[in-house]
């Protein structure tokens, strides 16, 4: 009998994860089990859909599946389908690669109110995530306030800035490029708590903001620094590149293009206006003192029926997993969470780095796991599709997905790849249909 080992969570940091125990625990057999009918976590709903190279990286993920002894259950929800519990008597070795999945709140009132977008649910919604809400009636809006310093809200900037041809390059939902293109956005702000210098952005994604299309980005050169001399050293070339870009929007006209882009920093929300629905949201000036923002008693109000907060993320509750409340996170000491359970990528650490930082950050888990030397003592896979049968569970195998991204790809025309099926039915209806034939 070989080590039977549950991968929670196909994303970039589950896939790393189950690449890395091939290599340390060979002959252990790995059941990677996904909510979704469909794999790869952020790559395939949380990257921008206009930034297709950063999802190359599938690839590599998709031979990890086709190795032996790896399965998909797909369409397999933690908590509904399987508990914790019996995840942890069916398997030696649990990896909880669940990610974060409930935005941060702003704590502010009126972030309730019809117009505020829960930002994970809005970036699922252009990306065809399955159960995302519709955002079609709330990006009719001629202005969007997007609170966060970081590349999610610069990638809902910049979706929400692209004309109906530039979105065209990419996987995004066709039916919300339409809505998008229809609307009659004219201001959309992006807006730091604290400086340019303190900004999470990167610098590629900052500067795309020069080649859009119908869109000028803008910035006021009082906000700007004269230099990034105030950031750590490690950081400060990286710092001073996005300082520079947002100096040469500085210098930019408004009227240039019908949208415009406002890079404004320096300033908290406070409260969301409104009685029904968003029409704006008061803002407070903010100085920095010691690299915190902290608040002045100069207040202004910005006119926007649409406000998506981009704070960042916590792990939400699932089933009985323990969480760290204060991180946000699954409960873990380096990943390790109780005997024979281990947590992964944003579950593990929080909501940081880019997609390759989930590599060396699996790696070093998986020697954790190794170090722990776990025994080949559970029955694993036979017992899990014998209760998942029982249940009536549909388990979406990597042969079925396969067919799923075949007809996507096949969907796909001109300098799209693929369009998407964006509900459980149709994807499911899909491998029924097939089986049926
Ligand atoms: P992030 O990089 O941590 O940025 C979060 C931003 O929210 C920061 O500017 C933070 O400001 C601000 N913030 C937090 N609490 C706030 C509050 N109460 N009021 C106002 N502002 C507040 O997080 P993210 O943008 O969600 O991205 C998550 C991770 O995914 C990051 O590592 C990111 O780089 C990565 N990502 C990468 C790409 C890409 O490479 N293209 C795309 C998307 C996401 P402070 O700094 O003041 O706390």
């Amino acid at each position: 009998m070989s080590v039977a080992v549950a991968i929670v969570g196909s994303g970039p940091a589950g896939c790393y994860a189950a690449g890395a125990l091939l290599k340390k625990l060979p002959g252990c057999r790995i059941d990677i089990i996904e909510r979704l009918p469909t794999p790869f976590g952020l790559i395939r709903g949380g990257i921008a859909p206009d930034h297709q190279s950063t999802k190359n990286v599938a690839r590599v993920f998709e031979k990890t599946l086709d190795r032996e002894g790896v399965r998909l259950l797909g369409n397999v929800e933690l908590g509904r389908d399987i508990s914790y519990d019996e995840l942890k008597e069916l398997y030696d070795v649990v990896v909880l690669a669940v990610g974060a999945q409930v935005p941060r709140p702003l704590g502010i009132p009126g972030e309730d109110l019809p117009g505020v977008a829960n930002v994970i649910d809005f970036v699922g919604w252009y990306n065809g995530v399955p159960g995302s809400r519709d955002y079609s009636a709330a990006v009719n809006a001629e202005a969007a306030v997007i609170v966060g310093n970081g590349n999610v809200a610069l990638d809902v900037a910049r979706v929400l800035a692209k004309t109906r041809a530039e979105l065209e390059a990419s996987d995004i939902v066709p039916a919300v490029a339409d809505a998008i293109a229809a609307a009659p956005m004219k201001d959309i702000y992006v807006i730091g708590r604290r400086g340019p210098v303190e900004s999470s952005f990167s610098y590629p994604e900052l500067s795309e903001f020069g080649d859009l299309q119908e869109a000028v980005p803008l910035a006021r050169a009082a906000q700007l620094p004269e230099d990034a001399g105030a950031a750590e050293a490690s950081a400060r070339k990286n710092k001073q590149k996005n300082l520079d870009v947002l100096k040469t929007y500085a210098a930019n006209t408004a009227g240039d293009k019908p949208v415009r882009v406002h890079f404004c920093f320096f300033a908290s929300p406070v409260a969301v206006l409104g009685e029904d629905r968003v029409t704006g949201l008061r803002m407070v000036r903010n100085r920095i003192e010691a690299g915190r923002a902290v608040a002045t008693d100069e207040t202004f109000d910005i006119a926007a029926r649409l406000l998506v907060p981009a704070i960042g993320y916590r792990t939400g509750p699932i089933a009985a997993v323990p969480l760290d409340d204060r991180r946000g996170t699954v409960s873990n000491e380096e990943g390790r969470v109780e005997p024979g359970v281990y947590a992964v990528g944003w579950a593990k650490r929080g909501p940081t780095g880019v997609v390759g930082t989930n590599k060396g950050d699996s790696q070093r888990v998986v020697d954790l796991i190794v170090a722990d030397a776990p025994r080949a003592a559970k029955p694993g896979p036979d017992s899990v599709d014998r209760l998942l049968g029982a249940r009536g569970v549909r388990v979406v195998t990597t042969a079925d997905w396969r067919r799923i991204d075949a007809v996507e790809c096949a969907r796909g025309h001109g300098e799209r790849e693929r369009e998407k099926f964006t509900t459980l039915d149709d994807m499911l209806g899909l491998l029924d249909t097939e089986a049926a034939a």
